[in-house]
């Protein structure tokens, strides 16, 4: 390797270690606390082939209308850096699941009055033949634990709505404290 090619390497590097902490800042348009990345939304970030910068991002569930506001504020962070050119890519497999939300957000998101998903929701099981990963689609609900209430912690709550005030959550009570939240379901 040349000298010149090791420099335009590190450069790329530094770029991409940039964008990273760029694109690491960009809030979730729907959950404000927690960050695109710390949701599992941003899964890469890369340089193409022609030297555009890539972002590859998957929606929490087809269809999601965050999507394309996720694209919008991606956009405008990386005007403001500097980062152009670049290109948003949703890749839509393997599907998002909620096991991707980080333990930190998870906190974030009761800290905030959102009841994070129940754990690993298990929808992502080893293919018993190959031993891959596969996403598990589920017609008939499961019967997951009731989610402790994010304000004071009891187990005793109650599903209000299939859907809260987005499709990916469900609305709960609190039974002890009376307080409504929102769920985020596990899938
Ligand atoms: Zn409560």
């Amino acid at each position: 390797m040349t000298s010149t090619a090791q420099t335009a390497a590190a450069t790329s590097d530094r770029a991409l270690a940039q964008a990273w902490a760029v694109l690491e800042a960009v809030p979730d348009p729907e959950i404000p606390v927690v960050s695109i990345r710390e949701l599992g939304i941003l899964r890469d970030v890369r340089r193409a082939a022609d030297g555009a910068l890539e972002v590859v991002i998957t929606p929490t569930y087809s269809g999601c209308p965050a999507m394309s506001q996720i694209a919008e504020d991606i956009g405008m962070a990386l005007d403001a850096a500097g980062f152009a050119p670049y290109r948003v890519e949703t890749v839509l497999a393997p599907a998002w699941t909620t096991d991707w939300i980080t333990d930190d957000a998870r906190e974030k998101l009761r800290a905030y009055g959102i009841a994070p998903p129940t754990g690993n929701c298990g929808s992502s099981e080893p293919d018993a033949n190959t031993g891959t990963k596969q996403k598990v689609i589920r017609f008939v609900p499961r019967s997951l634990p009731a989610p402790a209430c994010p304000r004071c912690g009891s187990k005793h709550t109650e599903r209000l709505a299939q859907f809260g005030s987005t499709a990916c959550k469900a609305l709960y009570r609190c039974v002890d404290c009376r307080e409504p939240f929102d769920y985020f379901k596990p899938y």
